[in-house]
């Protein structure tokens, strides 16, 4: 069979395909491909793992009539119209848990950093702004009993959120469309409206995937009715904050500080004003970034792939009701 991977990945996914006898094609180029070129690659192989942010849109799946499958290796699958998919009878894979303890410690390390202003401080050192030792500045806020408030208490929050609790008896409030049960009953986390998510957390970390619901949820408003004192970190989406009223809200002193790993667009340009400011840490969407995650998401995505070469259901498949 021919298998197309958008963008290279770790070398233990190829392997495992290749070893299965399979014909894999790298995209090797750091640049993505435009829709054309993916489409021509969609109609040349019989199946594509995607390793980068492709968008697979209705036309793409429309113009690609031979393609049986299409393995994602993220967990987020906000880039696939999954209904279009269906419709072509094309079934979607992702690769979720393998990275939820990963990305967990990067909202964790982004809540510490903008605690304490890290990124800032250590760019004054480099600027030569550092004057040595002042009891008055340079000051943090602490976290230790305060409230963090999870949107989208799934797989990552959850797993953020027992790291929180563990090292900081953070106390746990979230929201949800539906309640999450297990961390109610291991974490003591407290279901709560969206308003009062807002109004009582002291760290606010979103974990919703990016939807037509989600997009834009974090804004001017609701920016308002949050703590000044509070700390907002993202590493879901940046689609699901508005980041010119992030901005805002920061420059007037309505959030304490905020960590982004994921923004929008990506890559950010070095000239965004978000990177200028003192209570702001982003890092360039390295949530899943490490090697043991990277080998894992690799070898789930190679794994649901041979799946369906042999004619069986994708164990991680988003779109089950394509095999009815
Ligand atoms: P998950 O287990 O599906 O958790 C997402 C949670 O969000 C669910 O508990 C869901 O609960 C909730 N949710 C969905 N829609 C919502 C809405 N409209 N309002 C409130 N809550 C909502 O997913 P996960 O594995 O934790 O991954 C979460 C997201 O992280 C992914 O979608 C991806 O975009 C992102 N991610 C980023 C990185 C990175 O590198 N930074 C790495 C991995 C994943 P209900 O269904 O009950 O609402």
């Amino acid at each position: 069979m021919k298998i197309f991977i958008t963008k290279k990945i770790p070398q233990k996914g190829i392997d495992l395909l290749r070893a299965s006898g399979h014909e894999v094609t790298v995209h090797e180029s750091i640049n993505p491909l435009s829709p054309a070129e993916l489409i021509q690659a969609g109609q040349q192989a019989d199946y594509i793992l995607n390793g980068g942010m492709q968008k697979f849109d209705a036309d793409f799946f429309k113009n690609c009539p031979n393609l049986k499958a299409l393995s994602l290796m993220s967990v987020g699958y906000d880039n696939v119209d999954i209904s279009a998919a269906t419709q072509y009878g094309i079934p979607v894979s992702n690769t979720p848990g393998v990275l939820s303890g990963a990305t967990a410690d990067v909202a964790f390390l982004l809540m510490l950093a903008v605690s304490r202003k890290a990124f800032f401080n250590h760019k004054q050192i480099l600027q030569g702004q550092w004057k040595g030792f002042d009891p008055t500045a340079h000051l943090g806020i602490e976290l230790n009993n305060k409230t963090l408030g999870i949107y989208g208490l799934g797989r990552i929050g959850f797993e953020f959120a027992r790291k929180a609790r563990a090292a900081y008896n953070m106390e746990i409030i979230y929201y949800n469309r539906g309640r999450n049960l297990e961390a109610e009953q291991t974490l003591g986390a407290r279901y709560v409206n969206f308003d009062n998510l807002l109004t009582q957390s002291d760290v606010l970390s979103i974990h919703a995937a990016l939807t037509a619901e989600t997009a834009n949820r974090f804004n001017q408003d609701t920016f308002k009715r949050m703590k000044n004192t509070s700390i907002l970190i993202n590493t879901a989406r940046g689609g699901l904050v508005k980041q010119e009223d992030l901005a805002k809200a920061l420059r007037e002193g309505e959030l304490w500080g905020a960590g982004l790993d994921v923004t929008n667009p990506e890559p950010m340009t070095p000239d965004d004003p978000l990177l200028n400011l003192e209570n702001v840490c982003i890092l360039p969407h390295i949530g899943s970034a490490t090697v043991e995650t990277r080998d894992n998401m690799a070898l789930m995505a190679a794994s649901n792939l041979l799946a369906a070469i042999k004619g069986e259901k994708m164990p991680q498949t988003i779109n089950p009701e394509v095999y009815l």
